[in-house]
């Protein structure tokens, strides 16, 4: 991720918008980092996910999530990269809809997105798929 969507930061120096505030938690400025996660709705998505894959998940920076070497197998890393897509697209989905609708789901409600998002994608491309028991609840 190149750290080029639209945040209320870089809007904010873009375009001289004052308002900054995240509107997942309202407690904090709005930038990349802060939205993915360290934004505590963000951060409670990513600890579900976590707990759904029973792995642990990195939860500081986009860069640990690349830079993790103990994946089992290639199988595994490209399913785990396969869930940040997911999850990512869908964090920024729900900050979109927060932000048009005024209407703030439950962190469940978009990891069950995620999961469903990387089931579909994954289900017809690995064949050893059952292993990751994650994806067969
Ligand atoms: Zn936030």
């Amino acid at each position: 991720m190149r750290k080029r969507l639209l945040t209320k930061d870089r809007l904010c120096r873009l375009v001289g918008s004052a308002e900054e505030g995240c509107d997942l938690c309202g407690t904090d400025k709005e930038t990349h980092d802060h939205l993915f996660f360290q934004c505590p709705y963000s951060s409670r998505c990513i600890q579900l996910l976590s707990d759904c894959c029973k792995i642990e998940l990195p939860t500081s920076n986009m860069e640990d999530w690349w830079s993790r070497k103990s994946f089992q197998s290639q199988t595994e890393a490209d399913i785990l990269a396969a869930i940040l897509v997911a999850a990512l697209y869908n964090v920024w989905w729900m900050r979109n809809h927060c932000r048009i609708n005024n209407v703030l789901f439950k962190p469940e409600y978009v990891v069950g997105n995620i999961q469903n998002v990387t089931r579909n994608r994954c289900k017809n491309r690995w064949q050893d798929i059952m292993s990751f028991h994650w994806l067969h609840l």
